[in-house]
């Protein structure tokens, strides 16, 4: 089996029809959906299938399994997908912030060692090992990378052709001169928005994780 991912074609996708394709006690595998599950850091999503909540999504393989509580559907019939908007789009805007972020960090700590990242709907974090504070570039950071969400670069992502089933973001830096050295893709498999100004503006904030471990908290600011 292999659930057709609709929020890699369009991750604005909202509403969609799918077909069931088999239910296993709380699991419900569709021919498609529009239903992103926690991968690369970023959060499940939250909705509905024929008004019924779902409590959890997994991947598994090609598939997305979804989780809901005594399905009132059975396989063959034609299920209504609604997804929780307002919570995808803040995913969305944050993931890509993250990636600003992280490119824009970079040029000003160089290369240092990455040791995870998360996207939460109401906050993002990059974690770094570092010995030094990373609190005094912040707001050098903070600045660059809102300056680039105000350019309004377009935010590209695409399948790799070579390698089906990876995926990668980039900023469209052609748009707006002195934003070159933020062009690298990088590879992601998460759902973004098409355009930086979408994001609005970001803050960051420092926070010690001890043992030479430093945290960049991301939050909206609009
Ligand atoms: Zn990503």
């Amino acid at each position: 089996m292999s659930t057709a991912k609709l929020f890699y074609e369009d991750s604005y996708l909202k509403e969609a029809e799918a077909i069931v394709v088999k239910v296993d006690g709380e699991k419900v595998w569709l021919d498609k959906t529009i239903f992103f599950a926690f991968s690369g850091g970023q959060a499940s999503d939250n909705g509905t299938i024929n008004a019924q909540f779902i409590k959890d999504l997994q991947k598994e393989g090609n598939d997305i399994i979804h989780f809901i509580e005594k399905p009132e559907f059975k396989k063959g019939d034609k299920v209504l997908l609604v997804l929780d908007w307002g919570r995808r789009y803040n995913l969305m805007r944050l993931h890509s912030a993250a990636h600003i972020v992280y490119l824009v960090l970079r040029k000003i700590i160089g290369e240092k060692k990455l040791i995870g990242s998360n996207i939460h709907t109401d906050k993002a974090r990059i974690d770094y090992n570092l010995e030094d504070s990373i609190g005094e570039h912040l707001p050098e950071a903070e600045r660059k990378t809102n300056e680039l969400i105000d350019a309004g670069l377009a935010i590209k992502t695409w399948e790799d052709q070579e390698k089906k089933g990876k995926f990668w973001w980039q900023l469209d830096i052609d748009e707006k001169e002195g934003s070159q050295e933020f062009g690298e893709k990088l590879p992601c498999g998460g759902t973004h928005p098409k355009n930086t100004k979408e994001i609005g503006h970001i803050r960051l904030k420092r926070k010690n994780l001890g043992a030479g471990k430093e945290r960049v908290e991301i939050t909206l600011s609009l």
